[in-house]
């Protein structure tokens, strides 16, 4: 059968289409929660991440603040000691040594960790003060205990942080770095340091705050690096004078190197300050830009419009939280390093998101193409065995049956609980009653058809036969005078023609009753067909008391001497006929012979036998006359 058409294969179909439509709707579904779900997950780990980055990089902000807090508490206690501040005084010609334009560096050979006379060594150290300001005691004190307590910081910090110093701002610079600055700078010449020039310096002094505060990056050329440093000055005086600013230069290669990577794969990040115009300190497509402005570079400068937004919230957080703005392209958590006027931006591109999303779009359509297979699978093999191949036997014994009642040789499913099972229950059933009906028909036919067959032939004889005298009818008596006709015409040969016709039979009925006549005319008939049962010879009766006769059997002669010894027998039979003048009954017969012509009729030759029966009973009857 055609699969198109058959049940199982309408049932695959089905199936096939149900499935689908279940998979497309799990698809959609599951694109879309996943989305949604996928966001929800980028977004939470966004923000965790976001918040521990900006923790994590807060933390040498505070060390450093914290150390330099300290140090400005022990130099205000030691500054505070006049005793102290004697003894530092005293020091000051023994470290430091006067230039011939009045300034000062520490005496040679102490960078380099050369003991002074009492001992103490201060490698590392170096320091410059300005020409044009004579050191008092208390510019001397100070310078010197700004060496000491630079030199106790910076050494016990040495590895983790690039420099430690405290600047007074008299000009008075003393640092602990790796390298000597009083061999790099002076304060005369093209090399000359000019302090006042530098943020730091500016910000520290000219303000009367003590708050910590971070300059804006700064490439620095003798480092090769980026830089920025943090300075803490101290709590003013009465007078509103700082008299120390403690300073430490950060290394931010570290930090961008650290932020270039976030740890979200795929993510990037920026660092600018919160400052009005967004002075940028890391974005990995404007470095150069950085670099060129030598830091001035900023978001309003750029005109990086997306960023205005983010600069906007960023500008409005509190140190340490963070918060997610949506730009068209990117979900991006906005946060504010602690200790520091820095936010950091983490930016998370929506693109990032679709391959997972497409993942797992795939992995259901896979799921749902496994599941439609596996199902389609076990539904044909199911239908196959337990629908298809049962009905096809059914099918079979359908048009089988009627012509056999083995239905065994079909194997239906008999046994089968199922609908299939019962339907095979009640068509072998069906199929039983209908071949016994059919055994109970056939048999009925055959008898019937005996009996109609019977029936028929008695019916045909019937038609052919006279009633009263058993003899042919008339109407047999015109169809074979026609076939004898056109066979003697086709053969050239005779055939003869007898009128037989009972005399005195009115009389006859009139005296003896209408039952006698019929029977004296049985008694002709018989007599008369007593003597012409030869092949080719017909006796019918023609109406009323007359009989033909038709010879094909002999020639004329012959029939005359036949119809001649008629004549004679039907007298022979004596049949008392009282009103007769012979007595009995006699025939009187007419008679005529041909051999047909084409132009010739059949009735021709009744006539012409008729004619001579009329003359025969003009002649007296109980005679034969040729025609
Ligand atoms: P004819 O010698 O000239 O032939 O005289 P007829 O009396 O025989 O002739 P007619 O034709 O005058 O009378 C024929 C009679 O035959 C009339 C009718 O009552 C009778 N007859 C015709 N058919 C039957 C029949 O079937 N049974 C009986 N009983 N009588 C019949
Ligand atoms: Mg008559
Ligand atoms: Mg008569």
């Amino acid at each position: 059968m055609d699969l198109r058409h058959s049940l199982a294969g309408r049932t695959l179909r089905l199936a096939v289409l149900r499935i689908s439509m279940v998979v497309v709707c799990a698809s959609v579904i599951s694109y879309v929660l996943n989305r949604s779900l996928i966001e929800d997950a980028v977004r939470a780990q966004l923000l965790l991440s976001t918040e521990k980055t900006i923790q994590r990089e807060s933390l040498p902000f505070r060390e450093i603040r914290e150390l330099q807090q300290n140090f400005l508490a022990e130099f205000q206690a030691i500054d505070r000691d006049p005793l102290q501040r004697l003894a530092l005084v005293r020091s000051f010609d023994d470290i430091f040594y006067r230039h011939d334009d009045g300034s000062y560096t520490q005496r040679p050979g102490l960078f380099e960790g050369q003991p002074l006379g009492d001992g103490r060594r201060f490698a590392h150290m170096s320091a410059t003060y300005a020409p044009d300001i004579p050191p008092s005691d208390d510019v001397k004190a100070r310078f010197v205990l700004s060496y000491l307590l630079s030199h106790k910081y910076g050494s016990v910090t040495q590895g983790r942080l690039f420099n430690f110093y405290g600047v007074l701002p008299e000009k008075g610079f003393p640092i602990y770095q790796a390298a000597d600055i009083a061999k790099v700078f002076s304060y005369s010449g093209p090399q000359a340091l000019q302090l006042e020039t530098y943020e730091f310096y500016t910000r520290g002094f000219t303000s009367s705050k003590s708050d910590t505060f971070l300059t804006r990056m700064y490439f620095d050329s003798s480092n090769n690096a980026w830089m920025t440093t943090m300075a803490t000055p101290d709590v003013v005086e009465a007078n509103g004078q700082h008299r120390i600013l403690a300073c430490v230069d950060i290394l931010l290669d570290d930090l961008m190197e650290r932020l270039a990577r976030p740890s979200i794969e795929g993510a990037y990040s920026t660092l600018f300050l919160a400052d009005a115009e967004g002075t940028l300190m890391f974005h990995p497509q404007q470095m150069e830009a950085i670099k060129q402005t030598e830091g001035k570079a900023s978001i309003q400068s750029l005109h990086l419009g997306a960023y205005h937004p983010l600069l906007h919230t960023g500008g409005q957080l509190e140190p340490g939280k963070v918060v997610l703005v949506d730009t068209p392209d990117d979900i991006v958590a906005v946060g504010r390093i602690p200790e520091t006027p820095t936010i950091l931006t983490i930016h998370y591109p929506r693109a990032l998101m679709q391959p997972a999303i497409l993942q797992n779009l795939a992995v259901v359509a896979a799921l749902g193409l496994v599941t439609l297979l596996v199902e389609v699978f076990l539904l044909r093999s199911i239908l196959q065995n337990q629908v298809t191949r049962p009905l096809q036997r059914l099918m079979r014994a359908t048009r089988a049956v009627g012509a056999t009642a083995e239905l065994e040789k079909y194997d239906l499913p008999v046994q089968s609980e199922d609908e299939i099972g019962e339907l095979a229950r009640d068509f072998t059933r069906m199929s039983e009653r209908i071949y016994e009906a059919h055994e109970r028909l056939e048999s009925m036919v055959q008898q019937r058809t005996l009996a109609l067959e019977e029936a028929n032939q008695k019916l045909a004889a019937l038609s052919i036969t006279d009633s009263l005298t058993g003899l042919a009818n008339r109407r047999h008596f015109d169809k074979v005078l026609g076939e004898e006709w056109g066979r003697a015409m086709r053969s050239g040969s005779y055939i003869m023609l007898a009128m037989l016709d009972v005399d005195w039979f009115k009389k006859y009925n009139d005296h003896y009753g209408h039952q006698a006549g019929d029977e004296c005319l049985r008694c002709v008939a018989h007599s008369i067909q007593a003597h012409a049962s030869r092949v080719g010879d017909l006796v019918a009766r023609y109406g009323g008391e007359e009989f033909v006769l038709i010879v094909t059997s002999t020639n004329p002669d012959g029939a005359q001497a036949l119809v001649q010894s008629i004549c004679q027998a039907v007298q022979a039979l004596q049949l008392p006929h009282l009103l007769s003048p012979f007595g009995v009954v006699t025939v009187t017969i007419g008679m005529a012979a041909t051999v047909p012509l084409p132009s010739d009729q059949p009735t021709d030759l009744l006539q012409q036998a008729d004619a001579a029966l009329y003359r025969a009973k003009e002649a007296g009857r109980n005679q034969v006359v040729q025609a």
